[in-house]
């Protein structure tokens, strides 16, 4: 949050941005900064490209809580078990607040879809699941990592 001198938050949006534009201003003149627009355009290219990394990261994330969130309630239907935690119920609702607001339910569905079949890619080649000592689920050799660049690519 960007804050006025009084240490009000700013609300308007062009207040907001000149206000950024303050502090990028201050930023380029204690580095010296380059005046190659070019760099500078480089420069946004690679921040998009870390923009995209970490949207679809967050999207596999989510994907995954939702993943283990009905693992968890199958689970304790059939066997009997708490309910959810209130607090861990918040927590999901707040990140599901957050996803939808700026995520279509098409492609967060699509990207469920796809996180599915990166786990089911995990089953060995019998079939069957590949098992460490414990009961942790390993990834067979036909596992393969979900794709998420389809968020990114048509934006
Ligand atoms: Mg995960």
């Amino acid at each position: 949050m960007i804050l006025d001198q009084d240490g009000n938050p700013i609300q308007s949006p062009a207040d907001r941005e000149s206000a950024a534009y303050t502090m990028v201003r201050e930023f380029r003149q204690a580095f010296d900064a380059s005046k190659d627009p070019a760099l500078w355009a480089k420069l946004i290219r690679e921040e998009l490209a870390e923009f995209d990394e970490a949207l679809q990261n967050l999207v596999k994330e989510f994907s995954d809580v939702k993943y283990v969130l009905a693992g968890a309630l199958q689970t304790y239907e059939e066997v009997g078990g708490p309910d959810l935690d209130e607090t861990l119920a918040k927590r999901i609702e707040i990140a599901s607040a957050i996803v939808s607001s700026f995520l279509p339910e098409l492609v967060e569905d699509t990207a469920f879809a796809e996180v599915h079949r990166s786990n089911m890619s995990k089953l060995g080649p019998d079939g069957k699941p590949v098992r460490r000592e414990d009961g942790k689920i390993l990834k067979g050799p036909n596992y393969s990592p979900a794709d998420l660049t389809f968020i990114t690519t048509n934006v």
